[in-house]
């Protein structure tokens, strides 16, 4: 390991290495590129040298199984990755800005006096400079960040790098924890999954999005109607979940889903920055708000300022 290497904290969700992950490698390799070091992943779980082979775009793979760090909890991975890290001493770390990320990189910048940096979109080197760009407030800001300390810890947002495609012939050192693990204050307890047979709004290519502006249950039958005659499925902003007309797993957001349709449609929902952080990747946003000031209009392709149970009705039997 060198002082210029980048170590990249892989992830697996169900058994499966998460896509964040191929993102943060692709980033690494071209941070790497920079750096003149080597893309290092590091895999933490138990009985998972299996995904290694995924992970091969990496220079090197390091595999640390352990049973206590069979389904994530922050204070034995924390552990791990102090030891490592110290260890290895990288230029810098990327996690994503995942429930992962986010719980175990703060702890580790703080366990190792090292400046963490959240949110990041993008990230160059120059000379011996991290130059960072953040979404902070929830993307209303960007902040340009330069970072001279080492390691740093940066936590990158989803669909921030192109994923590598690349497959590799990394170096696969599997290794028993450095540290003596034990279950911390906080422990695993269970997975929560979508309801049976409710859909994945993350895999649709059109979405129908309700906000509060729909005003009442009785009147969700619009939005469900625009939404079959699209093809698409049913999204909310989070107050149409918090009243229970739609499940947990249709919420788009910050405490939702992420999620990028090829057609967007959000009805009667103003805009706020913890809901536009969650579609406004989408290819195309169709936004129909009563009030011609509303945020959802800053990102939207094509804005209708007019009562959503008039445009709604009127669009879903002009496609009929
Ligand atoms: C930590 C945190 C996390 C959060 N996470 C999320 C999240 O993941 N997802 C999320 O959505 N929110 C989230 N929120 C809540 C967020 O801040 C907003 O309160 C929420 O997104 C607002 O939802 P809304 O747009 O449906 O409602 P409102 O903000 O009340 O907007 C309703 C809109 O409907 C319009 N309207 C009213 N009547 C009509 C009509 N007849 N026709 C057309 N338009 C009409 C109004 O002009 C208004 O713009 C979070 C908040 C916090 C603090």
């Amino acid at each position: 390991m060198s002082a210029q290497d980048i170590l990249v904290l892989a992830e697996v969700n169900q058994d499966a290495v998460a896509d964040i992950t191929f993102e943060l490698l692709g980033g690494a390799r071209e941070l790497a590129g920079a750096t003149g070091g080597q893309v290092v992943a590091v895999l933490l779980g138990h009985d998972v040298a299996k995904h290694a082979e995924s992970l091969s775009a990496a220079d090197r793979l390091i595999v640390i199984d352990d049973e206590q760090l069979a389904d994530f909890s922050p204070a034995p991975y924390l552990a791990v990755l102090e030891s490592l890290v110290g260890s290895e001493g990288p230029r810098a770390v990327l996690a994503g800005s995942t429930t992962i990320g986010l719980d175990v990189a703060p702890m580790l910048g703080a366990k190792l006096n090292a400046p963490v940096v959240n949110a990041c979109q993008q990230v160059a080197v120059e000379g011996d400079l991290l130059k960072i760009t953040a979404a902070i407030c929830g993307g209303k800001v960007l902040a340009e960040v330069e970072v001279s300390a080492s390691p740093a810890v940066l936590l990158i947002l989803p669909g921030s790098f192109r994923p590598t495609e690349e497959t590799g012939a990394a170096t696969v050192e599997s290794r028993p924890s450095p540290v003596e693990l034990h279950r911390g204050a906080v422990t695993f307890e269970k997975m929560i999954l979508p309801a049976p047979g409710d859909v994945d709004i993350t895999q649709q290519d059109v979405l129908v999005a309700v906000g509060r502006g729909i005003q009442q249950e009785d009147n969700m039958k619009v939005a469900e109607e625009l939404a079959a005659v699209l093809g698409g499925e049913l999204a909310a902003s989070r107050p149409i979940i918090d009243q229970g007309w739609l499940p947990t797993t249709r919420q788009v957001g910050k405490s939702g889903m992420i999620v990028k349709p090829k057609c967007f449609i959000a009805l009667g929902v103003s805009g706020a920055p913890e809901h536009v952080e969650g579609m406004k990747d989408s290819e195309l946003i169709i936004a129909v708000n009563t009030d011609p000031g509303a945020p959802i209009f800053d990102v939207a392709d094509y804005g209708v300022v007019a009562d959503l149970l008039d445009v709604a009705p009127a669009l879903t039997e002009a496609i009929k």
